[in-house]
């Protein structure tokens, strides 16, 4: 399996970090190797000194698919759940200000906190769902879906354009406002609509 993972995908959190609204979703992969999972903790890495936490709904593809149609790109998921694309931010500027690809910023060992999946038919409609993060039990990111410049049905459409999805795989939607660096103790839960996805500690 594979992480697809959407960058700039809410006018709020590209401000923030000074960037363009992009014309087309960006997007960036991450290993399977990536995986923190079941509530384990995430260690900080040594190459780092700003890791951000970046909470995102997260979509679980059910079916092989390639240059799937917008409007058919809802029968490809039916499971949807909360993340944390964990974003090593120093490094991630450094190469953005030479150019460079973003792999060592963002797909590190562990860097893609996998939180519970929720059915579909459980949870109001794709593109209308808050979720949440406290951090040491303060609300420090607030989103919801619709606010999604490209909705969750456009990405799968986008990236099957060019990278064939399989089951499994697991897309990050890109992150609200209120992105922050975590630091050794630090506790993270994660709700989608009121139900908690996941809840661990950084070490
Ligand atoms: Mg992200």
């Amino acid at each position: 399996m594979k992480f697809i993972c959407i960058g700039r995908n809410y006018a709020e959190h590209i401000a923030e970090l000074q960037h363009a609204p992009p014309s087309e979703p960006v997007f960036f992969m991450k290993p399977e190797s990536a995986i923190t999972r079941c509530n384990r903790p995430f260690f900080i890495p040594d190459f780092s000194k700003e890791v951000h936490y970046e909470t995102e709904v997260i979509v679980k593809i059910n079916r092989l698919g390639r240059s799937i149609q917008e409007r058919f790109a809802h029968r490809y998921y039916d499971e949807i759940g909360l993340g944390v694309d964990f974003t090593a931010r120093d490094l991630q500027r450094k190469c953005i200000q030479e150019g460079e690809p973003w792999e060592i910023a963002k797909a590190f060992d562990g860097s893609a906190v996998v939180g519970s999946f929720f059915p579909k038919e459980e949870l109001p409609d794709a593109q209308d769902l808050h979720f949440h993060l406290l951090l040491n039990g303060q609300k420090v990111q607030c989103g919801h879906t619709r606010d999604m410049l490209f909705s969750i049905d456009k990405i799968i459409a986008y990236v099957s354009r060019f990278v064939m999805l399989k089951m499994g795989d697991i897309i990050f939607t890109g992150t609200p406002v209120g992105v922050g660096a975590v630091h050794i103790n630090d506790h993270l839960q994660g709700f989608l609509e009121e139900r908690k996805a996941f809840d661990f500690k950084v070490k």
